[in-house]
């Protein structure tokens, strides 16, 4: 099946807004911290440590394998220690050998257990796609979702895998109205014309495999109009409560003053 980016160059005009999935999720956890990043464009020196690049250079050393005509775990871990320097470089971060050699050891072990699910479930085939990008349009805005493995399964079904690299897996509950995985699923629909047979995410710290149990397109819809009406009433309340990785706390008043507020009490 051959799947192509779509996108409309009428409707590219400077107007248009574009929806990916992370600033959906951010608009729902926060519409102040969406506001900030995404329309103000605020930029912070919250500096990054290694580890916030880890997941990436996992996810580029999977991509890059399933690009292989064989599929053995040797240009796995090769792959893998490659990227992590590339990564490493690129990041300008001073790492030691040593801190270097426990995020190479705990990749080595992490891409171990995505090869055992892979090899078990007999999903190391050439996939129909890696990393593909989809775009689509919703009431004039551009949905941009991105894909990371489509692949048939032994009984020849279509299965989207998003890859994890959380170290807890989602909860059924969590993975079924998770905004990315339906985003990805609508957007296969509109080019395949069906949906995915699966959408999976695919926890490779965990060796978890949590496959959605129906497409409730109703609750990405929901909440895309949701962000629609805040960008056009410009409504974006703070919501403290996940405040911990937002990179605006230090600037936010609603979590200042939120801070002042327990440590009277504590
Ligand atoms: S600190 Fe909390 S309330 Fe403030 S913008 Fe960030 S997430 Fe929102």
């Amino acid at each position: 099946m051959e799947i192509t980016t779509y996108i409309d160059n009428k409707m590219l005009a400077p107007s248009i807004t574009q929806i990916s999935p992370s600033s959906l999720i951010l608009f729902n956890i926060c519409p102040n911290q969406y506001k900030k990043m995404y329309i103000l464009r605020e930029k912070t020196e919250t500096e990054k440590g290694i580890a916030a690049y880890n997941g990436n250079a996992i996810h580029e050393t999977i991509q890059r394998f399933y690009m292989r005509e064989k599929f053995d775990i040797k240009s796995l871990f090769e792959d893998w220690e490659y990227i992590l320097k590339k990564t490493v470089h690129n990041s300008g971060l001073t790492v030691s050998q040593k801190q270097f050699n426990t995020i190479l050891k705990d990749g080595v072990k992490t891409l171990q257990a995505f090869y055992d699910v892979q090899k078990e479930r007999s999903l190391l085939v050439k996939p129909i796609d890696v990393e593909l990008e989809l775009r689509t349009l919703y009431k004039g805005i551009i949905l941009t979702s991105r894909i990371d493995l489509i692949i048939k399964n032994k009984k020849e079904n279509i299965e989207v895998i998003d890859f994890k690299t959380n170290w807890k897996a989602k909860t059924q509950n969590e993975v079924d109205s998770d905004l990315q995985g339906l985003m990805c699923a609508w957007n296969y629909k509109q080019f395949s014309g069906k949906d995915p047979y699966k959408v999976v995410f695919h926890f490779v710290k965990t060796k978890e495999r949590v496959v959605m149990n129906e497409l409730k397109y109703e609750i990405l819809f929901r909440a895309i109009d949701k962000l629609l009406t805040a960008e056009k009433n410009n409504r974006f309340p703070a919501t403290p409560g996940n405040c911990d990785f937002c990179q605006y706390k230090k600037s936010c008043v609603a979590y200042t003053k939120k801070r002042k507020f327990y440590c009277k009490f504590t």
